[in-house]
């Protein structure tokens, strides 16, 4: 064996920080009998071991092929050192240097703290911010980076002599664990009531149970924020919380005690169950084989959004049954998460409070994902989510991308790189434009991206592009168009090239279209820096915009109107609409006036949804087409036909013959899926015989139906299909596109 002994140093990038690197570099270090040291430094991680060739090798391949589970490495760069001796391998303190680290996501409960969270011999029994270098918060509590205690909201809580220890002994799981706590030092979970006074700790933790089981809403603080609680299989409590909270009929999320409670009342298929008991924890939804739960969690639809508890606050609120866990927020206003203001502002609809003291730096919500076919399919990525980097297929300019209007997130890039920040949601708000601010302010300082330009969507009226000039400090803004982009974020989600061409269908509710109508059934023949116009669901007219959108019913009179069906009273969309509107609208729809042509998808949709008495008018963004996916999903019994240029006239048609004769409406939604299938085969088809094979890209909000999504993939089996699986098909996604979009050329 060769005893002569060299040094190298190691530089290693990635999401390396938080996720326990430098305890792993210490104890295999430790185990290979290696001197040296690991620090972190804003570019990643450096570490120094010097021994013999073997074990140095060793390291390296061990550092390659086994990291800690939760880090992602990006690159490892070697240097051979000359060796210099010396005894003992130690951390470092960070070191500021130059470059870029990746921050973490926020990481659920590990398997192992759970095990002593249930140990009553363990001084850790039910604490509730229990946590190792292996999970806890990360994203939500850094306020600057490199990661370390000081740079957290941990910073206040001064380790006692017990978790300084462990801290500090390399054999120790918690070693160099920033979040490390116990019940002697960590923070203190507060259970409030009204004027009943407050309790702390085990006693908090119960008598917010208790709260739970007589019926009341609960506010309690997690990890990115504050949720509204109650039993959810108490129809009462259920109603209340809709009515206080302003709800109308969106679905809740539900959190359940573990993966056997949530096999009681919905279908999980492998996959699905990975998420749920992975680290990321998303809501996955699922489709409900129960009644056990109130009938008001998610009136009118067949699936229900679960998750399993992430933080040890939940676990200790989980003891029963399953709960409704809806993010604490009035209709449509971001997510609370400063105590101070959560008091306030939840006050009309929280019966009892858990609070603790360690401050969330940014709000996150959580991520909500649906499993079509055992592929992930993201709707909302957020927590355990964001920050990830995502690799870009060329090299661009530091930029921000600020996303669209609903469902917004931003995102900055440089380099090889982009970061998409947490779900910020609908730009209508005062407070959500605000929490943009923060959030777009967050990514800066955890990515340290100084962008140089901006983008936004092409739409002259987006308040999120408002903001971009309002922000630019006299950086250009650029705009992207709203499909374009749509269809370059899965080019770049799969890496295809900077020269990539792609037949891109973006079916969805509206974007802002470069002849001023509004799109949203657009097929485009696409690469990152242009696009061409291949085919478009023939325009009809969009009569008053936004009260054509809540309801359907006006959508469904308008595309009557356009395939020359009379408004007969034997439809029930027709009664649906009172008299004077009526006269009104058909007024708009022969003249024009007020009306703008659109070629929206997701309207047709509610078009269908209206014209077969599924539903007239909506509460929230796409409930009709949810509604009528839910009726259809699973029926087969045969498809109507779209006419030449993807004309909807001839399904129109065939849809009030079959509304005449009596049919199901689940039965007309399914030949109505099987029709836009077809469709978008047929396209796709000639689209070959024209321009050759391409990539067929499948995106926007219309294919987060899982029934369009499956019967379209399957449609299209002969084709290389591309639908996204790592960001949202919806506007959440967009920024990516726009980075993408906003930096080829
Ligand atoms: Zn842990
Ligand atoms: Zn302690
Ligand atoms: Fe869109």
């Amino acid at each position: 064996m060769n005893r002569t002994s060299v040094r190298r140093a190691f530089t290693v990038t990635g999401v390396v920080q938080g996720v326990g690197f430098r305890p792993f570099a210490y104890a295999t270090a430790t185990e290979l009998s290696l001197t040296g040291f690991v620090g972190n430094t804003s570019a990643g991680v450096a570490i120094e071991v010097e021994g013999t060739v073997d074990a140095v090798d060793e390291f390296g391949r061990r550092l390659q092929d086994a990291p800690p589970p939760h880090s992602v490495v990006e690159s490892i760069s070697t240097t051979e050192l000359a060796a210099r001796g010396g005894s003992g391998f130690r951390i470092d303190e960070s070191v500021s240097g130059t470059g870029r680290t990746f921050a973490s996501p926020d990481l659920a409960m590990c398997s192992e703290c759970l095990a002593e969270f249930d140990d009553p011999n363990d001084r850790r029994y039910r604490h509730p911010f229990i946590s190792c270098t292996n999970c806890g918060p990360r994203f939500t509590i850094i306020e600057s980076l490199p990661y370390d205690r000081d740079s957290t909201t941990m910073r206040p809580f001064r380790m006692c002599a017990a978790c300084a220890a462990e801290y500090s002994d390399p054999s120790d799981r918690r070693f160099h664990a920033q979040t490390v706590a116990c019940w002697n030092c960590g923070p203190t979970l507060t259970f409030s009531r009204g004027v009943h006074g407050a309790s702390i700790g085990q006693t908090a933790a119960a008598d917010a149970a208790t709260l739970l089981a007589e019926g009341k809403i609960l506010a309690v603080k997690g990890i990115g924020g504050y949720h509204l609680a109650c039993d959810a299989t108490d129809d009462d409590a259920v109603r209340r919380l809709r009515t206080r909270k302003r709800r109308g009929d969106k679905p809740f999320a539900v959190m359940v005690r573990d993966l056997q409670q949530a096999r009681s009342l919905v279908d999980i298929g492998p996959r699905a169950a990975s998420l749920l008991t992975g680290s990321r924890r998303p809501i996955v939804l699922l489709e409900s084989v129960s009644g056990a739960l109130s009938a008001d969690v998610a009136p009118g639809g067949r699936d229900i959004g679960i998750m399993l508890p992430y933080s040890p606050v939940h676990q200790l609120l989980l003891e029963h049954g399953p709960l409704v866990m809806t993010s604490g927020n009035l209709g449509g206003e971001p997510i609370t998460y400063r105590n101070d203001d959560a008091h306030q502002r939840l006050t009309s609809i929280a019966d009892g409070w858990l609070d603790h003291d360690r401050d969330i730096v940014v709000p996150c919500d959580d991520s909500v994902i649906r499993v079509v076919d055992e592929v992930d399919r993201p709707i909302r990525r957020s927590r355990g989510y964001a920050p990830m980097p995502l690799a870009l297929p060329f090299t661009v300019d530091p930029v921000l991308a600020v996303g669209g209007d609903l469902k917004n997130t931003c995102a900055v890039a440089d380099g090889r790189y982009a970061w998409l920040g947490q779900h910020v949601g609908d730009m209508d708000h005062l407070a959500t434009l605000d929490a943009f601010t923060d959030s777009e302010s967050h990514l800066e300082t955890l990515t340290g991206v100084r962008p140089s330009h901006v983008v936004s969507d092409s739409h002259p009226n987006y308040r999120s592009s408002a903001w971009a000039r309002r922000h630019s400090d006299g950086r250009p803004v650029g705009s992207v168009s709203h499909h374009h982009a749509h269809i370059a974020a899965v080019m770049g989600e799969y890496g295809l090239e900077a020269d990539a061409e792609v037949l891109g269908f973006a079916f969805d509710g509206t974007g802002y279209g470069t002849d001023g109508a509004v799109w949203g059934g657009e097929i485009l023949h696409a690469g990152y820096k242009g696009f061409a116009r291949v085919a478009h669901l023939k325009y009809v007219p969009l009569a008053g915009g936004d009260v054509s959108v809540l309801r359907p019913y006006r959508m469904a009179l308008a595309h009557l109107h356009s395939a020359g069906v009379e408004w007969s009273e034997g439809l029930s969309c027709v009664r649906a609409c009172p008299v004077p509107e009526r006269r009104v609208l058909r007024h708009q729809l022969e003249t024009g006036f007020g009306c703008v042509p659109t070629s929206s998808m997701g309207r047709l949709f509610d078009a269908v949804a209206a014209l077969t008495g599924i539903r007239d008018i909506v509460d929230y963004e796409a409930q009709a087409a949810i509604e009528l996916e839910a009726r259809s999903r699973h029926i087969d019994s045969g498809a109507y036909r779209f006419g030449d240029d993807v004309d909807p006239n001839p399904v129109i048609r065939a849809i009030v013959d079959d509304v005449g004769a009596g049919i199901d409406p689940g039965v007309i939604g399914a030949r109505f899926h099987r029709a836009v299938a077809n469709l978008v085969r047929s396209v796709a088809e000639r689209s070959r015989a024209r321009v050759g094979d391409l990539p067929v890209v499948l995106t926007g909000g219309v294919f987060q139906n899982p029934t369009i999504l499956s019967l379209c993939t399957a449609a299209l089996r002969d084709f290389t299909v591309l639908v996204p699986r790592v960001l949202p098909a919806n506007d959440g996604g967009l920024a990516f596109g726009q980075v993408l979009v906003g930096s080829a050329s």
